[in-house]
């Protein structure tokens, strides 16, 4: 399979070169409240690839001591009214003092480019990235047994959606999932992706059946974990997979689905500007 490293650097060179044809460059405004480290270091991310494929990026960092529920909203809103922003995210989590839902309420529809708002014209950043990766490796999805585990309204539950619209049959696992119809569904399982968030969740036992067989073909780690030695990890025990599940392509992190992510926020804000400038000129 091409990796997601090396999928993402050709796209990224498609969308510099489709960008440098552009009068005006794509405009995306990251909302940042307070200082988390995990959001300071996908905010660099974000601003990396944005500057690498030519998509102007305004990162706001605000104080939630000095800032109310009504006045960010006002913020968003008067960002939305913006002719010149083409997409704004607000990066979470933000701190609970604040309704997350109503915020994102108030980003219009045409520049929610992280596809949060059940509305958004966008698809969720992480499901497209993953599914239009697959795609790209013609990874034939129709009648494969499929397994999310994972149901987050970002994550989980549109990829599950997208899974069955591309013709796959799809178990999803939750906490409550009950460990034996888990194992069950992941021992007949073409494919899985993890989005649970913990480090060495599945390890090869998960994958072999009774007769010693397994039918998986692609692991896609979608979970950001820290191993007992602070080092980044996934949901997958990559030594023990890799090691008995030879015939198995596995997802890496960091640099997979990762990359897939902030590719998916680049394509979006891209797909909004272009939508705004067809806007503008029936206008
Ligand atoms: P989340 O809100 O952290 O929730 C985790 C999900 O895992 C929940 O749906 C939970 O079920 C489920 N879960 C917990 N224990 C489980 C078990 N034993 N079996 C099956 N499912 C179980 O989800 P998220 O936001 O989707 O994030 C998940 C992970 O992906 C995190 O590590 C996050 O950092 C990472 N992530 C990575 C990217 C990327 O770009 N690489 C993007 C987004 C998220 P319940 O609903 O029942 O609690």
């Amino acid at each position: 399979m091409i990796s997601c490293k090396e999928y993402v650097l050709k796209r990224k060179e498609e969308l510099k070169k489709e960008i440098s044809t552009y009068t005006e460059k794509p405009h995306l405004v990251v909302i940042q409240v307070d200082n988390d480290p995990a959001s300071n270091s996908y905010i660099k991310g974000k601003k990396k690839d944005a500057e690498e494929v030519g998509i102007k990026l305004t990162h706001t960092q605000i104080d939630s001591s000095k800032m109310s529920q009504v006045e960010l909203e006002d913020m968003v809103r008067e960002l939305g009214k913006t002719r010149s922003v083409h997409g704004i995210i607000i990066q979470l989590p933000i701190p609970d003092k604040y309704d997350v839902n109503k915020l994102l309420e108030c980003i219009p529809k045409e520049k929610d480019v992280d596809g949060f708002r059940k509305d958004s014209l966008f698809k969720p950043c992480t499901p497209k990235g993953i599914i239009d990766w697959l795609k790209f490796n013609n990874y034939d999805f129709v009648g494969k047994d499929v397994v999310v585990l994972g149901r987050s309204k970002i994550v989980g539950l549109p990829l599950v959606n997208m899974l069955i619209y591309e013709g796959s049959t799809v178990t999803c696992c939750n906490s409550k999932t009950k460990p034996y119809s888990r194992l069950h569904a992941l021992r007949k399982a073409n494919m899985v992706i993890s989005a649970v968030g913990k480090p060495k969740f599945l390890d090869s036992h998960d994958f072999y059946d009774i007769d010693g067989n397994n039918h998986l073909e692609v692991i896609v780690d979608v979970g950001i974990n820290r191993d007992e030695n602070g080092k980044l990890c996934g949901d997958v025990d990559r030594e023990d997979c890799e090691k008995y599940l030879p015939n198995t392509y596995i997802t890496t992190v960091p640099g997979g689905v990762g990359k897939l992510t902030v590719l998916s926020l680049m394509e979006n804000t891209v797909e909004a500007y272009k939508r705004m400038k067809i806007q503008k000129e029936s206008d």
